[in-house]
């Protein structure tokens, strides 16, 4: 493609990146309040990674057991490992029912109890009276929770004239003198051509970015390009060293079954037929949050107890469930067993072993979902005309480890928070800031080197490579000679990725030009993480490195926590490689905060 052709440009209210929960919630409420708001996705909306969320919606409504927002805000800052700021908590949790009831009235076909409300199941690390007892909190339609979810958006999103640019793929952020956000350049895949989107506010709801580790849950098209994309234009990155082993990938393909299964009474066994999590979590069960249900699993395989002619994987066994249940509640956990493991699940266990699911870090943002960074000694400074919601947002709900059904939840109340305070800023009162002259140029730059590269690699080589280097760097058991070494692999990489060569330069539906570009972001993303991670020398929620375990009753760090030195954010910038820090918001908006306690199951 040659770099001087004509860029077309275009001038909406808001752009949205990404039309998968968080980008169609927070459209939604833009478009019903008549802003001119264009949505741009790399796939049609309904086949973003959302659609494959299976197990459930998290929210208090006590329509099966006791619940109430203040035990759901205990279990997320437990869960979180207190990394999770608090007043971002709490304004999820108490928000949960209120988004959750607004669904069902958009027409999401929740499952139903008898008595017509909506049905609910347990999960993991979800409890009533402060990790007392199992509650049931997750709202789900079958173990399609995300499909329901993401069809009714998107039909809410036509009723209200939102425009889709579909199969448009974003590069960069357009940043002005003044720092702030007035718009995106994306290339139209089908043409390839490179167009120009003039935005007020630029909203970027780009999804997870699994796809830089080897085994994932995660659809071909989570590679991260809203983080390479702030990262590029000078954004730090939050949290990266956290991400999420879901326990239950199908050993050997990686797809998801979901904890809705151990919700519904599934049971994780070893080779010995055992089990196992009574010994590790007498009182939480199969159902403790999934950081350390992935550990105990890896800690059973390590010890020789794995399934399997290799001893390598565990079962999960759902067998005594009935037929019936898993028609009614686990219809696609049935069909995934015989479609990737060719294992009947009412009559035999089917081999799973933990697998990357979610990064629990990303863009930095306030309870508004405006991008923040430190700026003048304020570590939370807004970045004007820039937002992030869902799961490339790190407002931090989440902290140290997320539990299951909080992201679904995440991508309603902060898609919803966001377009509220946008409409509330009145755009249509305001004009589009002028672009700057070198609006394009890193992006025409980015495209030329890929244009005139010769003799490099392709991108799927590079990319393989950055996979395997993150899987066996900055796994669910990490060292700190691991973390030192991927370190050094990661910035090799990244001189790679310099290199890649396009073999076909053609410009229609060019999809290893598409590549080549993911693999940009790709890099960014591994690199914020094992740079992140090497640092961080202590173990909190998914960030376990072996060098720093201690006994839970040890003095000083109970279980390896160091909350002297490192309750702290990470903050990760690219262009310097480097790491800052900013405190955890331990202050809930109105209720009393979690004081800190060691994590016990
Ligand atoms: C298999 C699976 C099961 C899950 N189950 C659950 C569950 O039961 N409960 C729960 O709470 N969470 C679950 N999660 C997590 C949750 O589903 C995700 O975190 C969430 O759906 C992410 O939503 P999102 O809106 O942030 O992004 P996504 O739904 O991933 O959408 C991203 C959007 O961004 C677009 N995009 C990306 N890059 C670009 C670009 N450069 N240009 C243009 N568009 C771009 C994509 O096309 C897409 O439209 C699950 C996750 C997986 C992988």
């Amino acid at each position: 493609m040659s770099v001087d052709n004509k860029i077309t440009k275009r001038k909406f209210d808001v752009v949205i990146v990404g039309a998968g929960g968080s980008g169609m919630r927070a459209s939604l409420q833009l478009s019903l309040a008549g802003l001119n708001v264009a949505v741009l996705s790399k796939v049609f909306p309904t086949r973003s990674h959302t659609v494959a969320a299976q197990g459930g919606i998290g929210a208090s409504l006590g329509n099966m057991s006791e619940d109430n927002w203040h035990f759901h805000f205990y279990d997320t800052v437990k869960g979180s490992d207190w990394l999770g700021d608090q007043d971002a908590i709490e304004f999820m949790c108490r928000e949960a029912p209120k988004v959750v009831y607004e669904l069902e009235h958009f027409g999401m076909p929740f499952d139903r109890n008898a008595d017509g409300t909506i049905y609910q199941r347990p999960f993991g690390g979800h409890t009533a009276n402060y990790g007392e007892k199992a509650v049931q909190r997750a709202c789900a339609a079958a173990d399609r929770t995300g499909h329901a979810l993401l069809h009714t958006l998107y039909q809410q999103n036509v009723k209200s004239h939102t425009q889709f640019f579909v199969e448009w793929m974003a590069q960069d952020l357009i940043r002005d003198a003044d720092g702030d956000v007035v718009g995106v350049t994306a290339i139209e895949m089908e043409t390839g051509d490179l167009h120009i989107l003039e935005a007020k506010v630029v909203l970027m709801a780009t999804g997870g970015a699994g796809r830089i580790y080897q085994a994932s849950t995660n659809a071909f098209i989570n590679t991260g390009d809203g983080l390479g994309m702030a990262a590029r234009a000078g954004i730090p990155l939050e949290d990266m060293e956290f991400w999420q082993f879901h326990p239950t990938g199908v050993a050997g393909a990686g797809v998801l079954l979901t904890e809705g299964c151990r919700g519904e009474g599934a049971i994780l066994r070893n080779a010995d037929g055992e089990r196992f999590m009574e010994r590790y979590a007498p009182h939480y069960k199969d159902l403790a949050p999934r950081d350390f249900v992935s550990r105990c699993m890896d800690q059973e395989i390590k010890e020789g107890r794995g399934c399997g002619p290799n001893k390598d994987y565990i079962h999960l066994d759902m067998t005594h469930l009935g037929v019936e249940t898993i028609m009614k509640r686990l219809p696609s956990v049935l069909e995934i067993g015989h479609n990737f493991a060719n294992v009947d699940i009412t009559k035999e266990p089917i081999p799973v072993v933990p697998t990357i699911h979610y990064q629990m870090g990303g863009i930095p943002t306030n309870i508004h979902g405006q991008v923040v960074a430190p700026k003048d000694g304020d570590p939370n400074a807004v970045i004007n005309g820039l937002y992030a919601v869902g799961e490339c947002s790190c407002v931090s709900v989440h902290g140290a480890n997320r539990l299951g059904t909080n992201s679904l939840l995440d991508l309603v109340v902060f898609g919803r928070a966001a377009g509220n305070h946008i409409v509330a800023a009145d755009l249509k009162a305001k004009a589009n800031k002028p672009l700057p002259a070198n609006a394009a140029e890193r992006t025409l730059a980015r495209m030329a080197r890929l244009e005139n590269n010769v003799g490099g690699e392709y991108a799927q080589t590079v990319a393989n490579d950055i996979r395997s280097t993150m899987q066996k760097h900055a796994g669910v058991f990490r060292t700190q000679a691991l973390l030192d070494e991927g370190v050094k692999q990661i910035a090799a990489l990244r001189e790679r990725v310099g290199n890649i060569t396009l073999g076909d330069k053609s410009k229609v539906f060019n999809t290893a030009r598409i590549e080549a570009l993911e693999v940009e972001n790709l890099i960014e993303v591994a690199q914020a993480t094992i740079v992140s991670a090497a640092a961080r020398k202590e173990c909190r929620g998914a960030h376990v490195v072996v060098d720093y375990e201690e006994p839970a009753d040890s003095p000083r760090n109970p279980l390896g926590r160091n909350d002297v030195d490192w309750l702290k954010h990470t903050l990760w910038y690219s262009a310097t490689n480097s790491l800052d820090y900013k405190p955890v918001k331990l202050k809930p908006l109105t209720t009393e905060s979690i004081p800190l306690a060691v994590r016990s199951f």
